[in-house]
């Protein structure tokens, strides 16, 4: 390290990459597999978090400002006025260390549509492979499934009878039981698929960066916030980052790659003078290029959360919170057996079509064993026995934006969702409820005794159901597309993810997402990551 002309300290890297999370950690393991590429990988967080290890810490992560920049949306007419948590990771691994643990890629006509788009590619048929690069998976078919990866998926099995008579309740109301939605079909009713291994969490920080972390080309800094891309007219060729109080200056001979996460890359790219010229200006910021889709095109999976009241004892892990249970719980973790402390946040759910004549599923249920109510350190197991099940659209039209506020990269940015600003948006969330009621109402439930206690049964029309969503409803935490990938005006990055108009810079994170993918985001992101280091390395060569 050397001072640079302001005496901040410097040094000089082939690569920097800002943002050590889902995409950002493999883009970093990745490039620095070749032994004469130097990496630099900066991640303002922390090392890591106690809490990230054991699957039931994510209750303890949501709203814990050690590991989560903790945003929120803007008040807005769909939440009626409420500001919805928008958590992300903030720590080595990103929003993977703090996530449900769901693995889901998505449908084959999510990639094809992005395709179809202009990006070239991206087909499903061109990046199953990276699909198949990420994981270590046992079952499924090896053409769709990867065996030798390094991120370990497993298939948990259903713990609780309520979970096993769920898929019987499914199946009679003719959603069939789909042993591997990552595979051929997505279609069905299918316990999740988990990024967990041996009880314990598998974030992208375990997967990729700690096999990478001792080699001698790879520097990882955390608790460095980066404020700013610098350039040399046109092109990228540096960072300048804030750490231990200090402000600090890194070099790309090569490339900067921004994987900052759907919130903070668009945020990043205004502060250094990219995006719409009078938003720039009116936060004083001077414009160095303008690129008006900045921000935009902002999607996510707004989700109610139904909820049931189980009159059979003993079937809710809320049966399980306390006492001699609570302690048979911890030792069945503590032995590797099946136990609600290992397990994936929602450990059910369905992939199904909200209207007759629809070619594959629209809408996805998730099932969560229990009640929570808000606790002083995040969600905690309600007294009351009962589950919980999210009905949602998972590819939804309504789109907003997130902006920066000020030109200090310490002010988080203001979030605007416009959810159920598309009206099918709101038609088909109104039939994922129904959906959902069939299914509690199907042969196989009853001796579980089921009250519905949110929406509540005299919420039967699409406007009742819709007012109670406007005033319950929180996201599933899938914000995607606000660095939008394409070839249109609107599109912040081209196919090989390089910023339009700019050279030495790409962004390789959920941001750059099209549109958003029919389910969970965490597996999308981490094979944008991987496509990006084998499109970097081929541009490279
Ligand atoms: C609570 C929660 C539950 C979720 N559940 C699931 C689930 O069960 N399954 C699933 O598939 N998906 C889930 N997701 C979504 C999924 O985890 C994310 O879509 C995915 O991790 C996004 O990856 P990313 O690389 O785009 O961003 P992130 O993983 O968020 O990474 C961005 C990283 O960049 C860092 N960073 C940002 N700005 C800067 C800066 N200026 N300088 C330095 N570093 C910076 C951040 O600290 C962070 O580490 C969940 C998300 C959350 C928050």
């Amino acid at each position: 390290m050397r001072p640079d002309a302001g005496g901040n300290a410097m040094s000089d890297y082939d690569y920097i990459v800002i943002g050590a999370g889902s995409a950002g950690a493999a883009v970093a393991a990745r490039l620095s597999e070749h032994p004469r590429r130097s990496v630099l990988l900066l991640e303002a967080g922390a090392a890591d978090h106690p809490w990230t290890r054991i699957p039931a810490g994510v209750a303890r992560l949501i709203t814990n400002p050690a590991a989560n920049w903790l945003y929120a949306g803007e008040p807005e007419p769909a939440t009626k006025g409420r500001a919805v948590p928008v958590p992300r990771g903030k720590l080595l691994g990103g929003s993977s260390a703090i996530n449900g643990m769901a693995f889901v890629r998505g449908q084959a006509r999510d990639f094809d549509t992005w395709a179809q788009l202009g990006n070239r590619g991206w087909s499903h048929a061109e990046v199953l492979p990276f699909f198949k690069k990420i994981e270590r998976y046992d079952g499924g078919e090896d053409e769709f499934r990867g065996r030798t990866g390094p991120l370990r998926v497993t298939d948990p099995p259903p713990a609780l009878p309520l979970l096993a008579a769920l898929i019987e309740a499914a199946g009679q109301r003719g959603i069939p039981h789909n042993p591997d939605y990552n595979g051929a079909s997505q279609d069905g009713i299918a316990m999740s698929q988990a990024s967990i291994a041996r009880g314990r969490r598998v974030s992208t920080a375990r997967a990729y960066l700690d096999p990478a972390r001792g080699r001698a080309n790879l520097r990882i800094l955390t608790g460095a916030l980066t404020e700013a891309l610098t350039f040399e007219g046109a092109r990228c060729t540096g960072v300048r980052y804030r750490r231990a109080g200090a402000t600090e200056q890194a070099r790309a001979g090569r490339e900067v790659i921004l994987c900052g996460g759907t919130i903070n890359s668009p945020q990043l790219l205004e502060l250094s003078g990219i995006g719409q010229p009078d938003r720039l200006a009116a936060l004083g910021i001077a414009v160095r290029h303008a690129l008006p889709g900045v921000g935009e095109n902002l999607q996510d999976h707004y989700a109610p959360r139904t909820r049931w009241a189980i009159g059979a004892a003993g079937a809710s892990l809320n049966d399980r919170r306390r006492g001699v249970k609570l302690v048979a719980e911890a030792l069945r973790y503590a032995l590797g057996r099946p136990s609600l402390l290992g397990m994936v946040a929602a450990p059910l759910r369905a992939f199904v079509r909200s209207r007759e004549g629809l070619d594959g599923p629209d809408a996805l249920l998730g099932w969560v064993p229990m009640l929570t109510e808000a606790g002083p350190r995040g969600p905690r197991l309600a007294a009351a026995s009962g589950m919980t099940c999210y009905a949602h659209p998972m590819r939804p039209e309504s789109r907003g934006s997130v902006h920066a506020t000020a030109a200090d990269p310490a002010r988080p940015p203001a979030i605007r969702f416009n959810f159920l600003s598309a009206p099918e948006d709101g038609t088909v969330t109104a039939a994922a409820v129904r959906i959902a009621r069939t299914i509690m109402a199907a042969p196989a439930m009853a001796r579980f005794a089921l009250r519905e206690l949110a929406p509540g049964p005299e919420a039967v029309t699409d406007d009742a159901i819709l007012d109670w969503v406007r005033g319950a409803a929180e996201t599933t935490y899938h914000p995607v597309g606000t660095c939008k990938m394409g070839v249109d005006p609107m599109a912040v990055v081209d196919p090989r993810l390089r910023v339009h108009g700019l050279a030495g810079l790409r962004v390789a994170d959920a941001s750059i997402m099209p549109r958003l993918t029919s389910g969970n985001t965490n597996a999308p992101s981490i094979m944008i990551g991987e496509k990006a280091a084998a499109m970097i390395a081929e541009d490279a060569a």
